[in-house]
């Protein structure tokens, strides 16, 4: 039995945020129906050519996967566990946004055994929630936390930012007082990024390029005050009793999210649904983006129709195969985030090589920087290594 994770992608979004690009847009709900019915297709499919397969995790992201009526997140749910074995303490996820649940909604979440919810805040400020074209205001935000808690949920994240446009260290303080003061299970703080296609790159552009180039800003935080509200934030979270285990994720009383944690471990995952990457036998796969042709496919495969296609499955846009070097650079790359860094024994479990036969001399020059450090037998970054990540991590490339 292999163990694996599953990530399910739901595309739909009630609006579009303005600093969003991710995979997501506006549908009616005839094409939500339409796209549960070919995303539990693809699941029987993608089951049947994966045998063997025992499931640690759930995750369904997207977009906003609490939008979908109660009858399609069973669907989808049902489905997984028709076709795939499920650990029966595995971790299943969903992403929520307030305004967009319902204790109806929740009580069926509840009865099909979805035990984790990730609930997007971002910010406790209704000026900071307007100006990213968030849904809702920190009133609904806190409706919908009371629903969740009030259907049992035990295992709650909330999504914050950091960076944002006019941010200091008051308006941050208000969120992750208000936070905190919730108690939820985990806090996961991202900065903003200004991501090209999306309207606050046409508005904020200049400043995020001022604001790489170290020079002073409009709107956006200096690189400067980014700095200081990143560190406020991890201070006052840890103060408050949150571990950070990785450079963005907090957890109280071990209520790591298991999900990502595979992720950064490179524990096989597979992506189901538009768009969705998979990690299988050192193979990475991308699904197709455009949601009519995944729709057609699946109805064609329903159908019974014979596919023309030529990557190893009809979902797939992308397929590469990852070298023992890439997979070792991986490994350092995504292993490195984690507050507790990675085993030396697992990379010679999986490598079959000494770590410091490939990467010795690196890691010695980090440590005597003072990035990186060891302990029993692992190897993690300091304090400073994680402020300067990208940089630090950037030395674990292996040449061509
Ligand atoms: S709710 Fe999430 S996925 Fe949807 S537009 Fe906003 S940030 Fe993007």
């Amino acid at each position: 039995m292999t163990g694996i994770e599953i990530y399910i992608h739901i595309p739909f979004c009630v609006k579009k945020c303005l600093y969003c690009d991710f995979l997501s847009g506006v549908f009616d709900e005839k094409m939500q129906r339409r796209y549960v019915a070919a995303l539990c297709t693809e699941i029987q499919y993608v089951a049947k050519t994966h045998p063997g397969c025992i499931v640690s995790t759930i995750y369904v992201g997207g977009g906003t996967p609490s939008w979908l009526s109660e009858d399609l997140m069973d669907a989808i749910i049902t489905t997984v566990k028709k076709c795939f074995k499920l650990d029966p303490l595995a971790e299943v996820s969903v992403e929520c946004n307030p305004g967009t649940l319902s204790a109806e909604k929740l009580n069926v979440y509840r009865s099909i055994g979805i035990n984790r919810l990730s609930i997007g805040l971002q910010s406790a400020n209704d000026d900071e929630l307007k100006e990213l074209g968030r849904i809702h205001d920190y009133n609904r935000f806190l409706h919908t936390y009371d629903l969740v808690r009030k259907a049992g949920f035990e295992n709650v994240n909330v999504d914050i930012m950091t960076g944002l446009p006019h941010q200091n260290l008051q308006k941050l303080e208000k969120t992750l007082s208000s936070v905190t003061m919730l108690r939820p299970e985990h806090i996961s703080a991202y900065s903003l990024i200004i991501e090209k296609g999306t309207p606050f790159y046409e508005k904020y552009k200049f400043d995020a390029v001022k604001q790489q180039a170290g020079m002073e800003t409009e709107d956006l935080p200096t690189d400067e005050e980014s700095y200081k509200l990143y560190k406020y934030t991890m201070q006052y979270l840890e103060s408050k009793g949150y571990k950070r285990y990785e450079i963005s994720n907090y957890a109280r009383n071990g209520k790591i999210c298991r999900h990502n944690v595979g992720y950064w471990d490179r524990v096989p995952y597979l992506g189901l649904g538009l768009g969705s990457a998979s990690l299988f036998d050192n193979v990475r796969t991308n699904n197709i983006r455009d949601i009519y042709k995944y729709c057609e496919i699946s109805e064609s495969i329903a159908q019974g129709k014979n596919l023309d296609y030529e990557l190893s499955s009809p979902y797939l846009e992308t397929e590469e195969i990852i070298s023992k070097k890439e997979a070792m650079e991986e490994f350092m790359f995504l292993g490195l985030r984690k507050i507790n860094g990675i085993a030396r024994s697992d990379f010679y479990q999986i490598f079959d090589i000494d770590i410091e036969a490939i990467y010795g001399p690196i890691i010695t020059a980090l440590r005597n920087q003072g990035f990186m450090d060891a302990k029993e037998g692992r190897l993690f970054l300091t304090d400073i290594g994680i402020d300067v990540s990208n940089q630090v991590l950037s030395k674990f490339l292996l040449d061509k």
